[in-house]
């Protein structure tokens, strides 16, 4: 068994630069027991909703366009910024802080986050960051989760009494599910780590409306030849118009088809490598 790759891919964080790294350098295990309570009644509380780089999945996006009931074209315009991540390659998307002083969350009140059940994966995780070890086990490799304590000055939640495992910690905030939902998206990115590929602003551009913008996404798939290119059954054909899940799962099926990871969809009789809609061979 041989370690591969080590990255850290969850854990809402101050920006980088910003005074030395908050993460505790111990490997936790679901095992591992913390001891952290947040509460509307502690004197810290939303202060850990100011000045931060919040990462979004595209479930995020997803959960958040759809409780604040907008388009993805409107989602992204009004709360989210993006950069090129360094390692990877690919566009990253972190909610756009407020402008105004101390940079505020455009979320949050003082009365706590006003999108609370539909908050982010970060969020969701936090004082509980998250990595990934890429190992090889026989002529597989396998992705394996550790944990670590992200502990923050400003962060009062370590002096209550409420103790965790990370397990159950994770079960309260719902991180298995919201893993699920990104995992396969996830692992697009930590595959490119170790895959010494060039990321054009083509690809990228592909990256970014798979990932973030399931609206035009779904345009994509509808009113491109990506129906007539792709062996897309009609009881999915009519899933992705109605259901944004089932869109989202086809985004990341697509994703990995197109830049080459795994073969998740076929193309139909005839049709050429090269005639596929996003234009590049697999
Ligand atoms: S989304 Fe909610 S929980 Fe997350 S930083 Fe903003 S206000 Fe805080
Ligand atoms: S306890 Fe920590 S996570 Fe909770 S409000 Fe205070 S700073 Fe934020």
């Amino acid at each position: 068994m041989k370690e591969e790759d080590q990255e850290p891919t969850g854990g809402k964080s101050s920006p980088a630069g910003a005074g030395n790294s908050p993460v505790v350098p111990k490997q936790l295990t679901l095992e591992s027991r913390i001891r952290f309570r947040c509460h509307p009644g502690i004197d810290c509380f939303t202060r850990c909703c100011s000045d931060i780089d919040i990462m979004l999945t595209p479930y995020d996006v997803l959960r958040m366009k759809h409780r604040l009931g907008i388009s993805s074209d409107e989602f992204l315009e009004r709360y989210t910024r993006s950069r090129i991540e360094e390692k990877t390659g690919w566009p990253q998307l972190l909610i756009k802080m407020e402008e105004s002083s101390g940079r505020p969350c455009p979320f949050v009140t003082p009365d706590g986050c006003t999108i609370y059940t539909d908050r982010p994966a970060m969020c969701r995780y936090y004082p509980v960051g998250q990595g990934i070890h890429r190992k090889q086990v026989d002529d597989q490799v396998v992705n394996e989760e550790f944990y670590m304590l992200i502990r923050e000055e400003h962060c009062h939640g370590f002096n209550e009494d409420r103790q965790w495992t990370i397990a159950e910690w994770r079960e309260n905030q719902e991180a298995e599910y919201y893993d699920r939902m990104a995992g396969e998206w996830k692992d697009l990115f930590v595959r490119s780590i170790t895959r010494d590929e060039e990321k054009d602003g083509r690809r990228q551009t592909m990256f970014f409306l798979a990932s973030y913008n399931l609206d035009q996404f779904r345009r994509f798939v509808l009113e491109s030849r990506f129906l007539e290119t792709f062996q897309i059954d009609e009881e999915e054909t009519a899933a992705v118009r109605e259901d944004d899940v089932e869109l989202m799962k086809l985004a990341f099926r697509y994703l990995r088809y197109l830049f080459g990871v795994e073969k998740t969809l076929s193309l139909k009789d005839g049709v050429l490598p090269e005639e596929k809609p996003g234009g590049e061979s697999a």
